[in-house]
């Protein structure tokens, strides 16, 4: 996957969440761990308050949290589930509710 590409998920999902209504869940599939890194980002930074950098002492960003994390941690297949099916091998999911 190439970087542009990367963009896109994280501007489809930005998308995603504008049309949840409040507690709609975004459940997220990714087959490839860089695909991960972006909804593991996402999903903590839109479920964080404040996202101003450490050093400033008054918030100015004005973010608000959009997402409770349902997963804390991502969730893989079991083991029966990858010899039932084995595409599910390299898959990895997360989900978060609208708040
Ligand atoms: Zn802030």
């Amino acid at each position: 996957m190439v970087n542009h590409e990367m963009e896109n998920l994280e501007k489809s999902l930005r998308q995603t969440i504008k049309h949840l209504a409040t507690g709609g869940r975004l459940v997220i599939i990714s087959y490839h761990s860089l695909e991960d890194r972006i909804v593991k980002q996402f999903m903590k930074e839109e479920s964080t308050g404040c996202i101003c950098p450490p050093q400033i002492p008054v918030c100015q960003c004005g973010h608000k949290a959009t997402l409770k994390l349902i997963t804390k941690k991502v969730i893989m297949p079991s083991l029966a589930e990858i010899e039932s099916n084995p595409r599910s091998r390299s898959a990895k999911m997360r989900v978060a509710e609208r708040i």
